[in-house]
């Protein structure tokens, strides 16, 4: 064991797929596994994942990392191929990419390939990041039909810029309108993330793409992925490293930012920002000793944190403290920290050892 632990339950992912199975029973599931699986660990997550229909990454490096372990699960770009070269990458790999550009559509059109590419074209419905306009959608369309490595029919996408606000309505005019563009065309659909998945099953059609969800982790503003039946798959853990008693009026940390209003107990934590902890973690920020809780104070550091245990503390050196995990949802420590629950448990540091457990 390493100073700093991020234990992944594999029955919580499974246990995870499986009610996102029953949320969306009509659906195929592209698990999203960006950003080496949300800090998860792609190969591993990848593995557990057994009954996926396909794969989701960003990038090509987190295809070909698949690939290269063996994993021959469909695979699919979500933000598809960035350059020329790339095209025929795919095609070796049996990649799927998202077609989001016209600048894509024209490197398509540029080289000629044996074999079949498999295209999802990605409309943008609104929330002008990427996504071809509608306005383009006939013209790109009839190109790529006329591209002969490109397999048929494609498929059609689109994303959410609000799918976590209930109260948006937003969501529903984005799905309206990518129904309504791809009315009468033959390829398979997709819309849901993760939120969409829980809030609005209007949008699930023929696949969904959850990834927080998998790692038991809620999408929706002010809930915890508990709270609608999830089990967070992390639980990020280090140890007491030190005790001291302070009188009242002393100060502790970094800035001299805080100080005792009484005298109490402080527990030094080995983990800081340098392992991943957001150091933006606020004065109150709770954090589980033997699983009791008690506030962080003062300044997150690079190695440590301050905890105020009190005078009535049963606390050891060498103790178990939990920063997240099934009994501390990492969705509130993000409150905390003025971020969102995606950040932190992929923001842990090389220093940070993942272990698997059943
Ligand atoms: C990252 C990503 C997802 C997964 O989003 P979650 O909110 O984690 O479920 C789905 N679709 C696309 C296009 C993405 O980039």
């Amino acid at each position: 064991m390493s100073t700093v632990n991020a234990l992944i339950s594999r029955k919580a992912v499974l246990h995870n797929f499986n009610r996102i199975n029953s949320l969306a029973p009509h659906s195929k599931i592209i698990s999203v596994l960006k950003a080496n699986a949300y800090g998860h660990g792609l190969l591993e997550m990848a593995n557990i994942l057994t009954d996926t229909d396909a794969i989701g990454v960003a990038r090509l490096e987190e295809a070909l990392a698949l690939r290269a372990g063996g994993v021959v699960k469909p695979i699919l770009l979500l933000e598809g191929f960035f350059q020329l070269s790339d095209i025929e990458i795919l095609l070796t790999n049996n990649l799927q990419t998202v077609i989001h550009s016209l600048e894509q559509v024209e490197m398509l059109e540029q080289i000629s390939l044996s074999g079949q590419l498999n295209v999802w074209l990605k409309v943008d419905t609104g929330m002008n990041r990427l996504g071809i306009h509608a306005r383009e959608f006939e013209d790109i369309i009839r190109r790529l039909k006329n591209i002969d490595y490109i397999a048929q029919p494609f498929n059609y996408m689109t994303h959410f810029a609000c799918a976590d606000d209930l109260n948006n309505p937003f969501t529903q005019q984005q799905a309206e309108q990518f129904y309504q563009l791809v009315d009468g065309q033959v390829g398979e659909l997709t819309l849901a993330n993760s939120a969409a998945i829980l809030a609005w099953p209007q949008t699930h059609a023929d696949w969904i793409r959850p990834g927080l969800l998998l790692y038991g982790c809620s999408p929706m503003i002010n809930r915890t992925g508990k709270q609608d039946g999830f089990e967070p798959a992390m639980t990020l853990t280090s140890s007491v490293i030190a005790i001291k008693s302070l009188q009242a009026g002393e100060k502790v940390g970094y800035g001299s930012s805080w100080s005792t209003t009484q005298d109490t107990t402080l527990a030094v934590v080995a983990i800081g920002y340098g392992d991943g902890y957001p150091r933006h973690a606020k004065t109150g920020t709770p954090v589980l000793i033997n699983g009791q809780r008690f506030p962080i104070v003062g300044r997150v550091s690079m190695d440590m944190i301050t905890v105020d245990i009190g005078l009535q503390h049963q606390v050891r050196c060498g103790d178990d403290v939990t920063l997240w995990g099934a009994e501390l949802p990492v969705e509130e420590v993000a409150q905390y920290a003025d971020t969102i629950c995606y950040e932190l448990i992929l923001q842990l540091t090389s220093r940070v050892n993942i272990q698997f457990i059943d």
